[in-house]
């Protein structure tokens, strides 16, 4: 790896006490070439920005996928990252299905631990911090014809995050918009997904909600996901999650959540969700949680929906109460070294 250090280090004008996610930069990023059917060797360098025309393929047709993942840091300053594989292969899978090169591990994971190693001063401690680590891959070739681009980039960027705390948010039940379609590109973190998500959250957010619970695009009768989350129901003492396919992003959450709850012995049904079947149990009073789950938040809590122009609320839950939240206590817990990982995640 190309190894060039920055002289000005801007941590000194990062306030780890005061910032919001996303509006700060490490100092360092990873960059790595692909061009003739190769990636070229990986650069550790300043973080800045790049030169790119505006014709540009993937600014054209959206070449562009991407990973969200985390480092923490634990009281003894000690770094540690979680389930590094589950974004190693699924960034591949995602390159896959875009027609863009996939990217060698040693890239991929030797970039990782080079940007947290340089820039590990970075990575703030405290309840519910972190260092968000985005990796990313998306084609570099000008040109305008609508074809695969022969040129691409691999880079890794980091950005502080702040506290795993996120107030309870109401959400919409979709009827007609859609994230995913049968054939489509729902279960790869193709950058167009997020696009084609923002205008029907803005109609929803016009609405009052803050999120959209996506449905399948045929009936809108299952849910899929929930805004950039993996979504979980608790009907009486059971939690479903409906399984991954190709409408359905294979969160690193959600599969945490499912190994953690069926080792706290708590009944988990990993099948569809009918918006019927959570009418139902909204009215005999077996809906207990509906909640997202995600590397950014890991878990969003919801405290109402709305369903073709009714609204429903949901219990409210002591932490001891809720599944969800003593299920992200002990996730997080896992993430940051303050307790056993009988997994082996952490590392
Ligand atoms: N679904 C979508 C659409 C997402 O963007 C994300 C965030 N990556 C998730 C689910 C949750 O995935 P993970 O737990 O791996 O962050």
């Amino acid at each position: 790896m190309i190894i060039q250090k920055t002289e000005n280090s801007r941590i000194s004008s990062f306030d780890p006490e005061n910032y919001s996610f996303g509006d700060h930069f490490t100092d360092h990023m990873i960059i790595c070439e692909y061009e003739n059917g190769a990636w070229g060797e990986a650069k550790l360098m300043p973080y800045g920005p790049l030169p790119f025309s505006p014709s540009n393929m993937a600014f054209n047709y959206g070449q562009a996928c991407f990973e969200g993942m985390k480092a923490y840091k634990d009281s003894s300053d000690e770094v540690y990252l979680f389930r590094v594989n589950k974004n190693f292969e699924r960034i591949n899978k995602s390159a896959k299905r875009l027609a863009m090169p996939e990217i060698p591990e040693e890239v991929f994971v030797g970039g990782l631990k080079a940007l947290m190693d340089i820039d590990r001063a970075w990575i703030p401690t405290g309840e519910g911090k972190s260092l968000y680590i985005r990796p990313l891959i998306f084609a570099t070739e000008e040109g305008l014809k609508a074809r695969v681009s022969n040129k691409y980039m691999f880079a890794i960027v980091a950005a502080p995050a702040t506290s795993y705390y996120s107030a309870p948010v109401s959400v919409k039940i979709s009827d007609y918009y859609s994230r995913a379609a049968s054939g489509g590109v729902g279960f790869a973190k193709a950058a167009g997904n997020y696009a084609a998500s923002f205008y029907p959250t803005q109609l929803a957010n016009d609405e009052g909600y803050e999120q959209i619970i996506w449905t399948d695009d045929s009936t809108h009768e299952y849910f899929e996901e929930s805004g950039t989350m993996n979504v979980f129901v608790r009907i009486g003492n059971t939690i479903y999650t409906p399984p991954t396919s190709e409408k359905i992003l294979d969160g690193v959450t959600r599969d945490s959540f499912i190994t953690l709850a069926k080792h706290k012995g708590i009944d988990v049904r990993v099948e569809p969700i009918a918006v019927k079947d959570v009418l139902a149990a909204q009215k005999d009073g077996s809906l207990k949680e509906i909640w997202g789950v995600g590397t950014a938040v890991v878990t969003t809590a919801f405290k109402s929906y709305g369903y073709q122009g009714e609204n429903f609320e949901l219990p409210v839950l002591s932490e001891e109460e809720s599944f969800a939240l003593s299920l992200k206590k002990a996730l997080v817990d896992i993430q940051t070294n303050a307790a056993e990982d009988p997994f082996g995640w952490r590392e």
